[in-house]
């Protein structure tokens, strides 16, 4: 999974930074920056709610493509 921000819609309201510092951090004129491209398991949670959260509907977690996953092991 990737964690993604559309810049287009995102309000620069710093929602996602303050309460993910994990996950984002404001940059350069309030608009935030993804510190975690591919979260794993222990920031799926904080992942989903930041995606939940974000205002203006900016935020989103969309499948790698190409990713392969392996199966039956
Ligand atoms: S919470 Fe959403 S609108 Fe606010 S800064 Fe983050 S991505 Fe932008």
């Amino acid at each position: 999974m990737r964690l993604v921000i559309d810049h287009r819609r995102c309000r620069k309201t710093g929602q996602c930074s303050y309460l993910h510092p994990e996950l984002f951090k404001a940059g350069e004129y309030g608009s935030p920056i993804v510190l975690v491209e591919h979260p794993g398991e222990e920031l799926r949670e904080a992942a989903e709610e930041a995606v939940e959260l974000c205002p203006s509907g900016a935020i989103s977690l969309v499948e790698d493509e190409g990713s392969s996953r392996e199966e039956g092991s």
